[in-house]
C-alpha cells in the first residue's frame, strides 16, 4: 500500500475514499508545512496531497535528491506555491483540481463586486455597531452595478464564469484582457492592453493564476488608469496586485473601492486596508463550501489513485 500524506484535514468522504486505497496520514494542523515538514513529505511518502501555503520551492526539491514521493496531488486549481518545473526536474508529477472550483469562486467575485459597490460591509458594520439611525434618501449611496462595464483580467474558466454571471444576470458589458486570443459564446470584447481595459471599465476583476508571470500585474499604472468611481476585485492570488500601490490608490481616491478575497502577504492584511470603510475583505473564501471542498478533495484523490495504478493523470499540470 502506498503511503499518502494529506497536509490539511479534508471533508470526511475524501479521507474515507483515500483510506480505501492508501496508507493515509492526515496532518493535524491547519498551518502550512514548515521547511522540515516539506522535506520529510518528499522522503517519507509516496504521494503528497498538499494545498495553498505548502511552498514546494526549488530549494525543497534540491534538498531531497532521491525523493520517495512521485506525485504532489495539489488540492486547489492554483498551484503557484509549487515550483512545477523544479518538481518535474526532480521526477515528481504535479496535478491540480480545475473545474471543481470554478462556479463557487465566480460566485464570490460577484459577491465582492456587489459588496464593494453597494457598500454592504460598511452598512453591516453600522448596524452591528448600533449607530444606524434609520433609512434616509442620501444614506450610504453606492454605485449601481446592473448595466455597467466589467473588465475581466484572465478569461479562463473562472473569468468566463464571472463574465457569464455579469452578462446574463446583470446586463453588464464585458471586456477582457487575456494572454492568448479568446472567443466567447456571448458578447465580450478582448482588449489588447491592460491599461486600456482599465480605462474603459467600472469594475476590474482579477482572475489570472498567480506566480512570477502575473506578479504585480496590477500596479500603480493600472490603478491610475481606472476611473475614480471604479472598483477593483481580486479573487485570484494576492501577489497579482501590488498591495502598496492599491492602498495608495484607495487613499488618494484614484478608485472608489476594492473587494479582496486574497492578499499579497496572506494571511497578513495591512492595517491600512483593514481601516478603510470602502474595502471589502474576505478570508480567502473562494471555494469555501462543503460540497466544493469535497469535490476538490475527490479530484485530488482520483489523481493519486491514477498515479498508484500507473494510469495517465487526469489533471496533470
Ligand atoms: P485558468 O482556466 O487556467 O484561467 C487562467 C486564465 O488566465 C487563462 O485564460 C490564461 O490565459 C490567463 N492568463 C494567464 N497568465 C496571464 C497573463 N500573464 N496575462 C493575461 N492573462 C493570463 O484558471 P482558473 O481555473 O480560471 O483559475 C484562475 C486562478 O484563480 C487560479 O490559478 C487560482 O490562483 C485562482 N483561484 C482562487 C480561488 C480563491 O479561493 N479565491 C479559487 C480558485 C482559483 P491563456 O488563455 O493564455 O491560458
Amino acid at each position: 500500500m502506498l503511503k499518502l500524506l494529506i497536509t490539511r484535514n479534508l471533508p470526511d468522504p475524501v479521507i474515507a475514499k483515500a483510506q480505501g486505497i492508501f496508507d493515509v496520514t492526515v496532518r493535524d494542523d491547519t498551518a502550512p508545512l514548515s521547511c522540515d515538514d516539506l522535506i520529510q513529505s518528499l522522503t517519507d511518502y509516496d504521494v503528497v496531497l498538499p494545498t495553498l501555503g505548502d511552498i514546494y520551492s526549488a530549494d525543497i526539491f534540491d534538498a531531497v535528491p532521491e525523493p520517495r514521493a512521485g506525485l504532489l496531488a495539489n488540492f486547489g486549481v492554483g498551484y503557484n506555491h509549487i515550483d512545477a518545473q523544479a518538481a518535474k526536474a526532480a521526477g515528481i508529477k504535479v496535478t491540480n483540481t480545475p473545474g471543481a472550483v470554478t462556479e463557487a469562486t465566480a460566485d464570490i467575485a460577484l459577491m465582492l463586486m456587489l459588496m464593494t459597490c453597494r457598500r454592504a460591509g460598511e452598512g453591516e458594520r453600522m448596524v452591528r455597531a448600533g449607530t444606524w439611525t434609520g433609512w434616509h434618501p442620501t444614506q450610504l449611496l453606492g454605485l449601481h452595478m446592473s448595466g455597467k462595464t466589467l473588465g475581466v483580467v484572465g478569461m479562463g474558466r473562472i473569468g468566463k464564469a464571472i463574465a457569464q454571471r455579469a452578462h446574463f444576470g446583470f446586463g453588464m458589458k464585458i471586456r477582457f484582457y487575456n494572454r492568448s486570443p479568446k472567443e466567447l459564446d456571448f458578447p465580450a470584447e478582448q482588449i489588447a492592453s491592460l491599461t486600456e481595459l482599465a480605462a474603459q471599465v467600472d469594475f476590474l476583476v482579477i482572475a489570472v493564476p498567480g506566480g512570477p508571470e502575473t506578479r504585480h500585474l496590477i500596479d500603480a499604472e493600472i490603478l491610475h488608469a481606472l476611473k475614480p468611481h471604479a472598483h477593483l476585485v481580486n479573487i485570484a492570488r494576492g501577489d497579482v496586485v501590488k498591495e502598496d500601490d492599491l492602498i495608495a490608490a484607495l487613499e488618494a481616491g484614484h478608485i472608489a473601492g476594492a473587494g479582496l478575497d486574497v492578499y499579497e502577504f496572506e494571511p497578513d492584511v495591512p492595517d491600512a486596508l483593514r481601516n478603510m470603510e470602502n474595502v471589502t475583505l474576505l478570508p480567502h473564501l473562494g471555494t469555501a463550501a462543503l460540497e466544493v471542498r469535497t469535490a476538490m478533495g475527490m479530484m485530488a484523490v482520483d489523481n493519486a489513485i491514477a498515479f498508484s495504478e500507473g494510469r495517465a493523470l487526469p489533471n496533470a499540470v
